[in-house]
């Protein structure tokens, strides 16, 4: 297959095969790809809240693709090929396992609500959890045992998952370090790539300051979509920060402006 050599499909005539709350997903220009197209709405609290905001979906494809590009340097599987355009990167289909994986480093959110941790407080050791991909259901935290018995995965696939989570983590946290950002949590998902009979598992979505939590090292401040969600205002000034101090975007490079499909 080659990747490089990518069809133009005007977006209007292109099939759309999946429309979330903050991506949508169109058929690829090969079999087994897929575009993955970032949205500028911005959700919480399962869509009972909805804004959108202009520029969030061209920082979030440049974050992860920044992010997903170097956990495949470093040979974590993943379902990223490549950016094509401001809004869209071209990725590997992949079967989504119905599980949102989150890792915690310090409590923050619902793990704060939940036990009664407060915020910001340094956790014993990084906890992984899992929540079952249900809008419905409000994705209720689900043990290994529910997943199994279910069907949602199987034992040897949490292995691989859990072995994923702990590579993702510990890469990250140093990464985003570097740039002056503690990696408080983050949610990854994963699915089944398929190649002739072998399946691997690999990481797919994105992961982005929609999805994570990251806090200015010295101040404390967020980073992430808690500015959203709790009404702090700033999160384009803040998204712009994370992706300028990754070394993402140019000094002088706006997020907004006209689509570029390539
Ligand atoms: O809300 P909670 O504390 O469980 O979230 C843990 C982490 O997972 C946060 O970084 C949050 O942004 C992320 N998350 C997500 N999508 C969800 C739920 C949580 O990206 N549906």
């Amino acid at each position: 297959m080659d990747f490089l050599k990518t069809r133009y499909v005007p977006m209007s005539r292109r099939r759309r095969i999946y429309e979330g709350k903050a991506k949508v997903l169109y058929e690829g220009p090969e079999p087994g790809t897929l575009i993955q197209h970032f949205k500028d709405d911005a959700t919480a609290f399962n869509a009972k809240k909805h804004e959108v905001i202009d520029g969030k979906g061209v920082l979030n494809n440049r974050i992860s693709e920044y992010l997903f590009s170097k956990l495949n340097d470093i040979g974590v599987p993943t379902h990223f090929i490549r950016r094509l355009n401001m809004r869209e990167q071209l990725i590997r289909e992949v079967e989504i396992i119905p599980l949102e994986v989150v890792v915690r480093n310090v409590a923050a959110g619902s793990l704060s609500t939940r036990l009664g941790i407060e915020e910001g407080t340094q956790l014993p050791r990084s906890i992984i959890e899992f929540y079952y991909k249900n809008d419905a259901l409000n994705d209720p935290l689900v043990s290994e045992e529910h997943i199994t018995a279910f069907g949602w995965a199987t034992p040897q696939e949490i292995d691989d998952i859990i072995a994923l989570a702990i590579r993702v983590n510990d890469f990250l946290s140093g990464l985003f370090l570097g740039a002056g950002i503690r990696l408080i949590d983050f949610k990854m998902e994963c699915g089944r790539l398929w190649e002739n009979d072998i399946m691997r598992i690999v990481v797919a979505d994105e992961i982005s300051p929609d999805s994570c939590r990251l806090w200015d090292i010295r101040s404390n401040d967020k980073m992430d979509k808690d500015r959203f969600r709790k009404d702090l205002g700033g999160l384009i000034e803040a998204y712009t920060e994370v992706a300028r101090r990754l070394g993402v975007m140019g000094e002088n490079e706006r997020p907004t402006g006209p689509v570029l499909v390539q």
